[in-house]
């Protein structure tokens, strides 16, 4: 999967299984930096943790539906 896909309709949180952290990952930055033709495990191989410095490679995918619009429905 690339960049531009997961950006349109997935979020990703990077995750630290040491110091049990997860951050979202901005994706529509990380596109702008590396632009959308990247891979999936290229941005898991990008992965660190801001509080002890690993790399973790372990990512959460999230479906967040066109725009992040799915989300909403579990709250109505
Ligand atoms: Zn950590």
């Amino acid at each position: 999967m690339l960049l531009k896909d997961l950006a349109s309709h997935f979020e990703l949180y990077a995750v630290c299984g040491a110091c049990r952290r997860m951050a979202r990952i901005d994706l529509h930055r990380l596109a702008a930096e590396l632009g959308g033709e990247v891979e999936l495990d290229a941005i898991r191989s990008r992965v660190r943790c801001r509080a002890c410095r690993r790399r973790t490679h372990d990512i959460r995918i999230v479906y967040a539906g066109p725009c992040g619009g799915a989300r909403g429905f579990h709250y109505r």
